[in-house]
């Protein structure tokens, strides 16, 4: 009986762990949250990411050792990782966790970005927005995540603003610059690579995001024919010069039809929990089957899938129970504003399925404006 470790007990431990149960694995998830949702289904162990007492615990009551959670202290992930196998290994998520590094390598990859650059000081800002042009968008280089640790800088005045928010983060988080993409669209790869280099992508995905979170997802992304395989190239790429083991996801912003990439998640993917549905073998399956060392599951998609996530509170599920192809998914969290706390899945055969379902299920929910435009693209 193997047994997997995973730091974080989030929604990702627990569908990992649900994902897991059929392939007879037993898991241990290590959170400082006693109440992390993972811990409803799974063993759960109370403690600190950089407690080396709980993690030598935490150590001998697992095979191999993998994250729901990208922001693990990369020296705790690495003491874990002379002790038991650890995968992805601590020097990509240590990568991943600095929008700097991710930066710095798409651009030694030759993955077209959005400029960038370090910023120390507000003088340095001023510069460099001067040099980038209007808008740019400051962001914290750790730590950041659903547009959190950003701010927006759309005129002069905002350089102060900016400061004044994020500053002070110039010594604990450190700060980058970026230039604003204005994109037609944004999308992400979710991928696999096995422990023998074995690579496979999941379809192309649309996102789509409200206050820097994930709202929609759509799969596949209807995109010109060429960009899917640029996209699945540059996630390949990535994965190949980090020998990565496990699935992450590329997200990339599209601009009059080119591909630029945002940034590296070093996990399963919010982006990617219409694959339990929508596709042969689910992202959390396959990082499972990748950790262990085992063949990857086909990635090929059922039909055409659009999850919606469910933030702050869960609504009232009937209106997704009700429709043949609707899948329900309730983390089990208390409700709190803006956190996530499930999504629904609808898989259907065809596009014109897909949007009538969604558009019965926004009306149901009372959520018409969040199935709006993926209904728009699903109809064009
Ligand atoms: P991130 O945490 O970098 O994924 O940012 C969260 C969201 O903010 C993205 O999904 C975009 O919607 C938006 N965003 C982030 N960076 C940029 C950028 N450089 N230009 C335009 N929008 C951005």
């Amino acid at each position: 009986m193997i047994t997997v470790g995973i730091l974080g007990g989030g929604q990702l431990a627990r569908m990992l762990v649900l994902a897991g149960a059929p392939l007879g694995l037993r898991f241990v998830v290590f959170d400082p949250a006693a109440d992390a949702c993972a811990g409803h289904v799974a063993p759960l162990q109370v403690g600190e990411f950089d407690d080396p007492l709980a993690l030598a615990e935490f150590a001998t009551k697992v095979d191999v050792v993998t994250f729901d959670f990208e922001n693990v202290p990369a020296a705790g992930a690495q003491w874990l990782a002379e002790r038991v196998p650890v995968f992805p290994a601590p020097a990509a998520l240590a990568l991943a966790q600095d929008r700097l590094s991710e930066k710095t390598l798409f651009r030694q990859l030759g993955i077209p970005l959005p400029p960038f650059a370090d910023i120390r000081s507000r003088d340095e800002l001023a510069a460099k927005v001067a040099e980038f042009g209007l808008p740019c968008i400051v962001k914290t280089r750790r730590l950041g995540y659903d547009g959190k640790g950003q701010f927006r800088i759309r005129e002069q005045a905002d350089i102060d603003l900016a400061w004044q928010a994020l500053g002070a983060q110039v010594e604990v988080t450190g700060l980058i610059l970026e230039g604003f993409v204005a994109f037609e669209q944004e999308l992400s790869v979710v991928a696999v690579r096995g422990r023998d280099g074995e690579f496979r992508a999941w379809p192309l995905t649309r996102n789509w995001h409200v206050d820097g979170v994930l709202s929609a997802s759509l799969a596949p992304a209807p995109v010109a024919p060429g960009q899917h395989d640029v996209a699945i190239g540059y996630a390949r790429q990535v994965a190949e010069h980090l020998d990565y083991v496990g699935v992450f996801a590329l997200e990339l912003f599209c601009r009059d039809g080119e591909l630029l990439a945002n940034e590296m998640a070093p996990r399963v993917h919010n982006s990617g929990h219409w694959t339990c549905e929508g596709a042969e073998t689910s992202q959390f399956e396959n990082h499972l089957r990748a950790v262990l060392g085992w063949p990857l599951g086909d990635t090929r998609m059922l039909g055409h899938a659009c999850m919606l996530n469910w933030i702050g509170q869960m609504p009232a599920a009937i209106a997704v129970l009700s429709e043949p192809a609707g899948h329900w998914h309730d983390y089990g969290k208390q409700p709190r504003a803006g956190r996530k706390v499930g999504h629904a899945t609808l898989r259907e055969d065809t596009a014109a399925a897909l949007a009538d379902a969604l558009e019965r299920v926004g009306q149901g929910l009372g959520r018409a404006e969040q199935v709006a435009p993926v209904v728009a693209i699903l109809r064009s």
